[in-house]
């Protein structure tokens, strides 16, 4: 008899994104002739960038001739991959990163929802509320929630991020061991500074903790006071990890490729006590779970970092963000309370009621699917998530609707 893993049991199944499909379904059903606009999920809509085109075909044609041909790859990614990141997304910002502490992957979902295989069954695990539901989810799996009561985990410390500390959780009364943290968020759009960043680094150093930083979105931040990665905060090498992706700097979605940054400075400890590398244990884990992203995507990839790479993903991102502050400008003139919007892809906007009511008033009403807060965890109940991964086009004649309607 297999017995399983008995923790699978503790996972709550997520309805969010079934129950709105079903909802829009039987809304179509019911009113086939209304046009209904998708806001709701968050997933690119524009083409990949001509650069990474060219240099994903020209890795194929490689493939094609003996000369060039390539096999197996490093696991942890090539040398013009890692040596590009680190280059142009650290050490241009100040933060010193070398190549081998990058390891390439095929996007941040796999290696945030992997990362916690490194630490203790008994670590304390912190997670934002509302959250990216990988972070709970995999550490469910791994058997560190305790039991799910009214709506929580109880194992669990909860980083309420709400309207009263501007989306940025404050530090725990508890010690936390590992500590996820997302900025720009997904799902409420917010950003820290690199004050509100450095009170988490003071606090992981006082207490030996780790900080699992997602920059999934980082792309998007344009204000230039705003750090784009937690090692422009000295020190956080000692004791952070960062998780990055092409999927939305850059459509690869379905491509697929990210990467983690390990510092080799970062300490962890075994059950005496003693210090223990945490760039050893994931470069271990990752060459015996991991044989490397594919050598064409790691060719698109590498694209980006050349100058007309970074001005054809900027002009894609810059049309996302213009989406953006269509929604964000409509539910201020509305009177609505949001955040996000300037600086991430997402609008999260307080709509002073229950989430689901919002949404079905709203698909109802103007045949706007948006995306109901209180499916990301208990605060972000009354709370909606629009996305701006749309065309222009539907993201105006949405706002359009909705401002009519809600006016
Ligand atoms: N982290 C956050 C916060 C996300 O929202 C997403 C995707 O939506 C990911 C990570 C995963 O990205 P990838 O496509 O690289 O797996």
């Amino acid at each position: 008899m297999i017995k399983i893993n008995e923790n699978y049991k503790k996972l709550q199944a997520s309805y969010l994104f079934s129950d709105i499909a079903k909802r829009v379904a039987a809304f179509q059903k019911e009113n086939p002739d209304k046009e209904v606009i998708k806001m709701g999920i968050g997933d690119v809509t524009l083409p990949l960038a001509d650069v990474c085109l060219k240099a994903f075909h020209k890795g194929v044609d490689d493939l094609a001739d003996k000369t060039t041909f390539k096999g197996y790859g490093p696991e942890q990614g090539y040398d013009f991959l890692r040596s590009a990141i680190a280059e142009h997304d650290f050490q241009s910002r100040g933060a010193d990163i070398s190549a081998d502490e990058i390891f390439v992957s095929d996007g941040a979902k796999c290696d945030t929802g992997n990362f916690q295989e490194l630490f203790a069954p008994d670590a304390v695990i912190a997670v934002p509320d509302p959250v990216y539901p990988v972070y709970v989810d995999t550490n469910v799996m791994a058997g560190r929630s305790g039991d799910f009561v009214n709506g929580r985990y109880s194992k669990f410390i909860y980083l309420d991020s709400t309207e009263a500390n501007n989306y940025v959780p404050d530090l725990p009364a508890q010690k936390a061991d590992v500590i996820y943290l997302c900025f720009p968020n997904n799902p409420t759009g917010a950003t820290a500074t690199k004050e509100q960043l450095k009170k988490w680094v003071d606090y992981a150093k006082a207490n030996k903790s780790l900080i699992l930083f997602d920059a999934a979105y980082e792309c998007f931040i344009r204000n230039p006071e705003l750090p784009k990665s937690i090692f422009e905060i000295p020190g956080a090498d000692e004791v952070a990890v960062e998780f990055r992706s092409f999927s939305k700097t850059a459509g690869f979605t379905g491509v697929r490729c990210g990467f983690t940054v390990v510092p080799k400075k970062c300490t962890v400890y075994d059950a005496d006590g003693n210090p223990a590398s945490l760039h050893a244990m994931w470069n271990r884990r990752h060459t015996t779970k991991f044989n490397g992203a594919s050598y064409p995507v790691q060719c698109a990839a590498a694209a980006c970092y050349t100058p007309e790479g970074q001005a054809q993903i900027k002009e894609k991102t810059d049309y996302y963000l213009g989406n953006a502050a269509l929604i964000k400008k409509a539910f201020v003139e509305l009177g609505y309370s949001c955040t996000g919007g300037d600086n991430s892809p997402y609008v999260w906007v307080n709509t002073r009621t229950d989430s689901w009511k919002f949404f079905d008033t709203l698909l109802h009403e103007c045949g706007i699917v948006c995306t109901p807060g209180s499916g990301f965890g208990s605060c972000g109940q009354g709370y909606v998530r629009f996305s701006a991964f749309n065309s222009r086009e539907n993201t105006q004649k949405a706002m359009d609707k909705l401002v009519k309607f809600l006016k």
